[in-house]
C-alpha cells in the first residue's frame, strides 16, 4: 500500500483529525466537490440534471459505527423518509445502506429488522436497496444479513470488494442466488493476509470477478451485476467484454460516485450502459472524505488549492 494512501486511511480512522477537518471552511469547500451538500435535498435536487445525462441516482447517508441503539433507528427512519421522498418526486434514486450505520455493531437482530423494513418499504414502492460493504471483519455479517433480507424481499443487492482474497469464493455463492452484487476495488485499510496489497492485483481480480458475473451462467439467476469503479481501463474492458458476449450496453450497469469521473459517466450513458451516481450527503462526512482522498493522493492538491482560496 503507498504510504500516502496508509497515511490518509489512517487518518479517516482519527476523531481528533475529524473533530479539526469539520470545523474548517476550506476543508469544507473541497468536500462540496464530491458531495452536492449535507441533507437529503441537496442529495435529491442533483437528480435533474442527471435525469437529462439518462445517469439514475443511489443516495446514502453519510455514517457509519453507530454505538446508539436510537441514532440507528433515526437511521433506518431516515431511508425510509427518503424512500418515500423520491417516489413522491418521482426521482430515479436507489438507496445504500451501510450495516453499521443501522446498529450492527450493537445488535445484528435489530440491524436485520431495519433493513428488512426497508427492503420491504422499497419493495411497495418499487425500490432497491443497496448493502455496502465495509471493513473486513463486517464481511460475513454482511453477507448473512443480505441472505437474511433477500429470504423475504429480492430487491436487495450488497457489495463486494475486489481486493479481498475471499471475494472470488463469496461471487461464487452470491451468483446462484441472484442477489444484486455491486462489485468494488474496496476502500479500507486491509492487512496483506487477507487483501491483495498491489493494486495491480487488485485491479486484475477485478477483471476477473468482473468476468464471473457477466458470465451465462449468471443470467438464469437474475444476478443484477453492477461495476462500481472509475477506472477507465477496466470500464472498456468490461464494455467491451459484455459487447463481445451480446449484451446489450443496457444490461451492463455502473455506478460511479457523483463528481468523479464526470465525463466518463456521460459517456457511459450515451453509449446506452445503465449508469447510476452514488450521492452521498450528511454530517458526518471526514472518514468518507479521506477514503476519497486516499483512493487519488492528487486529490489532497485540491485540499491544498482551497486553502490557499481561504
Ligand atoms: C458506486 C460505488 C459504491 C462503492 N461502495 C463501496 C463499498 O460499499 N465498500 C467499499 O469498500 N468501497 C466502496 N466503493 C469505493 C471503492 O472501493 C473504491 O475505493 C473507489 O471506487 C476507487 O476505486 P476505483 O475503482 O475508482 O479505482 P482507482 O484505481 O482507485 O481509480 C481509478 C481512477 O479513477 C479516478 N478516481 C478514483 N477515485 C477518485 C477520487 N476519489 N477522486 C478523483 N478521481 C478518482 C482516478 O482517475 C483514478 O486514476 C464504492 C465505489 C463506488 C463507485
Amino acid at each position: 500500500m503507498g504510504l500516502m494512501r496508509s497515511v490518509l486511511l489512517a487518518g479517516s480512522e482519527s476523531r481528533w483529525l475529524r473533530a479539526q477537518a469539520t470545523r474548517r471552511a476550506f476543508v469544507r469547500r473541497a468536500v462540496s466537490r464530491f458531495m452536492p451538500g449535507e441533507t437529503l435535498e441537496d442529495a435529491l435536487g442533483t437528480a435533474p440534471a442527471l435525469a437529462r445525462e439518462r445517469i439514475g441516482l443511489v443516495l446514502t447517508r453519510l455514517g457509519e459505527s453507530v454505538t446508539d441503539a436510537a441514532e440507528a433507528d433515526e437511521v433506518a427512519a431516515h431511508y425510509l423518509d427518503a424512500l418515500e421522498k423520491i417516489r413522491a418526486r418521482e426521482v430515479n434514486a436507489e438507496i445504500s445502506v451501510k450495516p453499521t450505520q443501522l446498529g450492527l455493531d450493537i445488535d445484528a437482530g435489530r440491524c436485520l429488522a431495519h433493513v428488512r423494513e426497508l427492503a420491504a418499504r422499497a419493495s411497495a414502492l418499487g425500490n432497491f436497496v443497496w448493502i455496502d460493504m465495509e471493513q473486513s471483519r463486517y464481511v460475513d455479517a454482511t453477507l448473512e444479513l443480505t441472505r437474511a433480507v433477500r429470504a423475504r424481499h429480492a430487491n436487495v443487492g450488497v457489495c463486494v470488494q475486489a481486493y479481498l482474497f475471499r471475494t472470488a469464493a463469496d461471487v461464487e455463492r452470491l451468483r446462484p442466488t441472484g442477489a444484486g452484487i455491486r462489485l468494488v476495488k474496496g476502500a479500507y485499510r486491509e492487512p496483506a493476509e487477507i487483501a491483495f496489497p498491489r493494486k495491480s492485483d487488485v485491479d486484475a481480480n477485478y477483471l476477473t470477478l468482473a468476468r464471473r458475473l457477466l458470465a451465462d451462467e449468471a443470467r438464469p439467476a437474475g444476478v443484477r451485476a453492477v461495476f462500481g469503479t472509475h477506472d477507465t481501463r477496466l470500464l472498456r474492458a468490461i464494455a467491451d467484454h459484455a459487447a463481445a458476449a451480446g449484451r446489450p450496453p443496457r444490461d451492463v450497469e455502473f455506478h460511479l460516485l457523483y463528481g468523479i469521473q464526470r465525463a466518463e459517466q456521460q459517456r457511459l450513458a450515451r453509449a446506452g450502459h445503465t449508469v447510476r451516481v452514488l450521492v452521498s450527503y450528511g454530517s458526518y462526512w471526514f472518514p468518507w472524505y479521506m477514503r476519497r482522498l486516499a483512493e487519488r493522493p492528487a486529490n489532497v492538491l485540491f485540499v491544498a488549492r482551497s486553502l490557499f482560496r481561504a
